[in-house]
């Protein structure tokens, strides 16, 4: 089977996966990384990755000419994905099935090569449990009076939601990263159903029983902000944004935001954004570069608030520093048995490629059995008000933990 798999803007983490196409001998894949330079040939299958914005359109119909199937692979295709939080500053990004007819959708922050595989193939894909069904923590319903937007790790079996923490597992499907399992809430980058981000507000606010949801429109347009400042939700959980629609603001129905952009899509996506969220986002966008980032991003607030880092952790984190350079000549030498093998070993340590165990001040969950995980477990850390830099970035936040202003270096 030939497939084509095309690069279009932002992360390439999606489109680097599927260098695990490589491994199956039945496709003879080729890789675009210039989609605009790209000549136009007949393909079997065209895979397309990264987000994506109204000028792609051209380009995009060029390859659907020519390709008898296009699959959108990883949310930034098939739904704006992560990215298009930036849609709120005004930003265009759209998924794929706004630009041409009929793309398949293969949701996923990354999506999962398993599920690419089965469109390629046009087989019907299997029918997937939802989180929640196998999460290993044990949901209890109770109504709860706070939200906590960091909870200590002693609680290794109750539902994220029930302690007070936002969990979107409910409205996602069965995935491979599980981000639950180090300690993570899920995000819902696989959602189950349409327009989940609101659904999942609804959900939250009939858990939370007793305190007021709102989703009014402000002045400045609906995506500015979702709620009244005085309500309950947004007081303790600022971002309603960025964590109900993290994914899928861009298929949510709601209007496009009219807040003043930096200037800069990626620094659109991270203003507004909780302190301690970002981990996971830089985590979740960062390419190739997503762990130099994410440490980028979490050491200069560890450093200027004294956040204390064990040797435990220096050394696992220079680990993963290491496995990302291996990672990144894998992906230059088209060497897919390779990328395999050091994506495995970043998993071990990061729990998986959303890095979700990488915190502040150390890992949410035991790396190896033999290790004393108390000598590099992350604890609650406070929110302070200050502007935190290293060269490679510069962050400003508020006394919520709000992030302001941000510069990042890129390249
Ligand atoms: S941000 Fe997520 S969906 Fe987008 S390319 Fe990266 S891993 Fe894939
Ligand atoms: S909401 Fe999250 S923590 Fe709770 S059962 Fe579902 S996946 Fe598990
Ligand atoms: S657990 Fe993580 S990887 Fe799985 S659907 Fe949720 S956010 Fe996505």
């Amino acid at each position: 089977m030939d497939v084509k798999v095309f690069q279009f803007n932002g992360c390439n983490k999606c489109y680097n996966e599927s260098l695990l196409l490589k491994l199956d001998p039945s496709y003879k894949v080729q890789f675009i990384a210039n989609p605009q330079n790209w000549k136009g040939e007949k393909t079997q299958v065209a895979v397309i990755t990264g987000y994506l914005l109204p000028h792609n359109k051209e380009n995009l119909e060029r390859i659907k000419a020519n390709s008898e199937k296009v699959i959108a692979y990883g949310n930034c295709t098939s739904m704006g994905g992560i990215f298009a939080l930036a849609n709120q500053h005004g930003h265009e990004i759209s998924p794929l099935k706004n630009l041409i007819d009929n793309p398949i959708n293969i949701n996923g922050c990354l999506g999962e090569i398993e599920e690419l595989k089965t469109a390629i193939n046009g087989e019907k894909p299997s029918k997937l449990r939802t989180l929640c069904e196998v999460c290993n923590r044990r949901a209890t319903c109770e109504y709860l009076d706070t939200v906590h937007r960091q909870i200590e790790l002693v609680d290794n079996e109750t539902c994220f939601n029930d302690l007070g923490f936002l969990c979107i597992g409910f409205i996602a499907k069965e995935c491979q990263e599980r981000c639950i399992d180090y300690n993570t809430p899920c995000r819902g980058c696989k959602p189950m159903v349409e327009r989940s981000g609101i659904r999942m507000l609804g959900m939250f606010g009939t858990l939370m029983g007793n305190i007021e949801v709102a989703t009014e429109h402000s002045e400045k347009g609906a995506t500015d902000k979702l709620a009244d400042e005085e309500d309950d939700v947004t007081k303790s959980l600022p971002d309603i944004l960025g964590n109900f629609f993290r994914f899928s603001l861009a298929t949510s129905g709601l209007p496009k935001g009219r807040i003043e952009s930096s200037g800069k899509l990626l620094e659109d996506v991270f203003i507004g954004r909780l302190i301690e969220e970002l981990p996971l986002i830089t985590g979740l966008l960062g390419g190739d570069k997503s762990i130099l980032l994410t440490l980028k991003i979490i050491e200069p607030y560890e450093k200027a608030n004294q956040i204390e880092i064990s040797e435990e952790t220096k050394k696992y984190r220079e680990e993963l520093l290491k496995l990302e350079k291996e990672l990144q000549k894998a992906i230059e030498m088209h060497d897919a048995k390779q990328y395999e093998k050091v994506t495995n070993e970043i998993r071990k340590i990061a729990g998986n490629m959303n890095l979700s165990n990488v915190f502040f001040g150390g890992f949410k969950s035991q790396i190896k059995e033999e290790d004393n995980f108390d000598n590099y477990k992350t604890h609650i850390f406070e929110l302070v008000e200050g502007t935190y830099k290293n060269g490679f970035v510069e962050y400003s936040i508020d006394s919520n933990g709000i992030i302001k202003e941000i510069k990042i270096r890129e390249g």
